[in-house]
Formats: C-alpha cells, sequence, structure tokens
C-alpha cells in the first residue's frame, strides 16, 4: 500500500492529542513528511513527537517543497478558506477540521473551491465517524421505536480556567461564528442530521454567559426536521450539568451514549472507536480514490454550521436552515 506523504499545518492542541495519536496507529498509510506553525518552536516541538519531519518556516514554502501529497489543516478557523486555497492552487490534497469556515458565506466558497478541483478537500466532522450515533440511526430505520416524534439533546460541557480551548487567543477573539457554539456545535449537528435527517428551520436563543469564553456559550433551540420530528438541543459550554440525548417515538424511546444505546431499557453495546483514527483512514481511501467523499463532504459541514448560523440569526424567530445554503 502506498503510504500518502502528510504536512502537518498548526501544531497545536488537535494536531498534539488529536491528529498525531491518531496518525501514528496508522504509520502504513501516513507518513508525517513536513511540518510547519506559527510559531517555529511548536513546530519543532510537534516534529521531535513525529519522529523527524522537515519543519518549514512558513506554510508556503511546505507546499512548494514537493515533500506532501496532503496537508493536515488544525488552525483557527479564519485560515481554514484561505490555507485550502492555496493547497489546491498547489495541487496538494486537503484533509482540514470542523467547523468548515467562519461562517456559511465563506464556507460556501470552500465548497466551490472544491467543486472546482481534482483534488480532495475532506472537512473532518469526528462526530460522523462516531458508532453510536450509525447504530442510533439504524435501530430507528428498523422501526425499534417505531415512527420518530421528538429528540432533545442537552449538552453541558462546563469548561472552565483548567481547560486548554479556552485560552486559545482565536477561541477567545472568535471570528467564527457564535464562537464556541460554532466550533463545538457543529458536532452536533452532525450526529443529529446523520441520524435524523435534515433540519427544516430552527428557533433559538443564544447567549454570551460567561466571560472566560470568548464570544457565545449557551444556546437552546426547539427545530423540526424535514421528516417532521420535532427537537429541543441545548448546550452550555460554561454550565455543568448531565448530558442527556433520547429520541422518543410511537413505539418506544432509545437514550444515546458514546458506547451504548439503552433502547426501550434494554442496554446495546457499541464499540467506540478511534473517531480520528477511522477519519483518516476515510481520508486515505477517498483520496486514493478507494471511495467518494460522503463523510468529509463540504457540502455536508457547510449544512451542520447553518444549522448554528441559523440560531444566532433566529432569537427566538423561526429561520429556515436551507435560506442560508
Ligand atoms: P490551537 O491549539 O490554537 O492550534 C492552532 C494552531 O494553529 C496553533 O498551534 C498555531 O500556531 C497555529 N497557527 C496559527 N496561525 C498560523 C499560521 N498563520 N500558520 C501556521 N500555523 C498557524 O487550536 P486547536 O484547538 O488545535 O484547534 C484547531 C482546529 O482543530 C480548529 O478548527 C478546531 O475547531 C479543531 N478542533 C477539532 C476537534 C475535534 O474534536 N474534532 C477538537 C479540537 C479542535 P502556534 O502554536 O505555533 O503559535
Amino acid at each position: 500500500m502506498e503510504k500518502v506523504r502528510l504536512g502537518i499545518v498548526g501544531c497545536g492542541i488537535a494536531a498534539r492529542t488529536l491528529h498525531l495519536p491518531a496518525l501514528k496507529k496508522l504509520s502504513h498509510l501516513f507518513e508525517i513528511t513536513a511540518v510547519t506553525s506559527r510559531t517555529k518552536e511548536h513546530a519543532e516541538e510537534f516534529a521531535e513527537m513525529v519522529g523527524n519531519p522537515r519543519v518549514f518556516e512558513n506554510y508556503e514554502d511546505l507546499l512548494d517543497s514537493g515533500l506532501v501529497d496532503a496537508v493536515d489543516l488544525t488552525l483557527p478557523v479564519e485560515l481554514n478558506l484561505p490555507f485550502i486555497e492555496k493547497a489546491l492552487q498547489r495541487g496538494v490534497h486537503v484533509i482540514c477540521e470542523k467547523p468548515i469556515s467562519i461562517d456559511v458565506e465563506t464556507g460556501k466558497r470552500v465548497v466551490r473551491l472544491a467543486g472546482n478541483s481534482d483534488k480532495t478537500v475532506y472537512i473532518a466532522e469526528s462526530f460522523r465517524h462516531v458508532p453510536a450515533f450509525w447504530k442510533a440511526k439504524e435501530l430507528i430505520e428498523e422501526g425499534k421505536v417505531g415512527e420518530p416524534v421528538y429528540m432533545n439533546w442537552q449538552i453541558w460541557v462546563g469548561m472552565d480556567e483548567s481547560n486548554e480551548y479556552v485560552h486559545t487567543d482565536w477561541r477567545r477573539n472568535p471570528k467564527h461564528v457564535g464562537g464556541f457554539l460554532s466550533d463545538g456545535g457543529v458536532h452536533h449537528v452532525a450526529a443529529m442530521r446523520l441520524i435524523l435527517g435534515e433540519v427544516e428551520w430552527v428557533s433559538a436563543i443564544v447567549k454570551d454567559l460567561s466571560p472566560l469564553l470568548g464570544g457565545m456559550d449557551f444556546l437552546s433551540s426547539i427545530f423540526e426536521f424535514e421528516n417532521g420530528v420535532v427537537g429541543n438541543y441545548t448546550v452550555s459550554y460554561s454550565l455543568k450539568g448531565n448530558d442527556r440525548f433520547e429520541i422518543a417515538g410511537t413505539k418506544g424511546r432509545m437514550e444515546i451514549f458514546w458506547d451504548k444505546i439503552v433502547l426501550n431499557g434494554k442496554e446495546i453495546e457499541v464499540h467506540h472507536e478511534d473517531s480520528y483514527q477511522k477519519e483518516f483512514e476515510d481520508f486515505y481511501r477517498v483520496i486514493t480514490g478507494e471511495k467518494k467523499n460522503d463523510l468529509g463532504d463540504p457540502l455536508e459541514a457547510l449544512k451542520d454550521l447553518a444549522f448554528i448560523e441559523a440560531c444566532v440569526r433566529s432569537q427566538g424567530s423561526r429561520v429556515s436552515v436551507s435560506s442560508l445554503l
């Protein structure tokens, strides 16, 4: 199997703690040949953790080096569009962390760039690789809760000073819509859409409760999927609490966890896998032509972001999600 030569661009939390451990398990598919970051010492420290890839002072030199077939972008969100564009101009495939971009308008430009290129743009959305969500979808399609009627997801992230994400400069002064609401929220929307399909409209209230977190940090919404299922999605990045993710139907209900589904009171175990590893495996198969880019499709990532932007715009009124797309 031919290895893909990968350049890591941005050596922050995601690159160090999520991508590198996954890539180490995939050394038969990827070889990290080059790295760059804003701060040279961070790139050098990261390179040491990898082995000894070439460290580049800037992105353009990395792209022009001829050492990479693909780049892995783990950057402040506002850099996604220009960095994707530069990679495609040089004929280099891209895997880029979610959210696709700072807002839907900018995201549409990413979708267009990807559509006009013969190289892959894969937006890495780890929640599209979580087995429990696929199992929930399967059980619903098998009619295990009857006709689904209602979905409720409450998420209490409870970030405080000790959380390293809180201190990243681009999150403290967010250019991305809703701050934490889109940074974290696109994950939740990806899971909800995976299980129950497209959302027609949302009505939401968003708030900035915590001075510690940049941008908005609380969102509570009611919405309707195109199939008529009614949803409630509430997330707070500052308040603590017990998460709850449930779907009720005409003949039963399920509660969804990372490693199990509780269906009508009965536990069904689901093997939880490293979703970052699965995402890189999927990316490999896409760029080697084995499968189409369904899970990393920029349009899917744009739809996730559109839900959150519709919530931010809503101020309690009903907003059609597709009107943003
Ligand atoms: P982070 O820790 O701030 O890392 C961003 C990195 O980008 C930093 O290392 C920074 O450089 C580098 N950078 C900034 N400007 C640059 C430039 N002009 N050229 C090259 N490098 C530059 O942020 P993060 O938490 O890793 O987040 C990065 C991305 O991953 C975001 O899109 C985020 O949403 C995503 N993410 C996803 C998940 C997930 O579960 N899928 C989890 C966390 C984050 P220096 O450090 O060298 O100064």
